[in-house]
């Protein structure tokens, strides 16, 4: 299902809250062709996309990834600052409920370059083949982008953000379903089935609760 046609904005983070981003889609007619697009098969950039390359899969530890793969101009981040932040084991606490020093929202660029203010920050590098950088946030883990450096010709500057990241009120709609698999031809058999029928009819399991699993019953 392609993103809708209207301007829209998708907004995310890591789950410690350090690394925080904006993504400002213009409408349909101001956005770029996909450099493989024709006249019989239009895709625009911004898209969303799984992804059953063994690279990604590994990377991320994800059985099927799934990316919002994005011009970086349309981007923006913010970071919280580590030189300022609290200790570590008190993430999970200032997830939500504490404002920590951080950078305002400034364009994707000036953030995920290494050696740029990313320096002061929690973002994590890692080149996972020449030329392919990955983020991930260094307090909580969370997995945040893909790029590959130079794009090839055609291509605008690219940053792919991982679908799961993405703020819960803005991935409940419909909006944001992918349209495109990716690496097809490289992927496990049951999960390319799993990609377009589903599980299947497997039990659903109930829910935990939480006294009962603290009292160990
Ligand atoms: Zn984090």
């Amino acid at each position: 299902m392609p993103l809708p046609p209207h301007k829209l904005t998708i907004r995310g983070g890591c789950n410690c809250g350090a690394i925080k981003y904006e993504i400002s889609i213009p409408e349909i007619a101001q956005r770029p062709l996909h450099p493989s697009s024709s006249a019989t098969d239009i895709l625009c950039l911004p898209f969303i996309a799984t992804d059953h390359c063994n690279d990604c899969r590994s990377a991320l530890g994800t059985i099927l990834p799934m990316w919002i793969c994005s011009p970086i101009s349309m981007i923006k981040a913010s970071v919280v600052l580590r030189s300022k932040a609290s200790l570590p084991s008190e993430a999970s606490k200032r997830k939500n409920e504490i404002d920590e020093p951080r950078t305002p929202y400034l364009p994707a660029h000036n953030i995920f370059t290494p050696g740029s203010i990313s320096e002061d920050s929690f973002l994590m590098f890692f080149e996972s083949s020449e030329n392919r950088r990955r983020s991930f946030c260094g307090r909580c883990g969370t997995n945040i982008s893909y790029a590959a450096l130079p794009m090839p010709e055609g291509w605008p500057d690219m940053l792919d953000i991982v679908l799961g990241t993405v703020d819960r009120e803005d991935l409940s709609g419909e909006a944001l379903k992918p349209e495109r698999q990716l690496w097809w031809d490289c992927g496990i058999e049951w999960i390319k089935d799993m990609s377009v029928q589903g599980v299947g009819e497997v039990p659903r399991h109930p829910d935990y609760k939480v006294d009962v699993v603290d009292e160990g019953k």
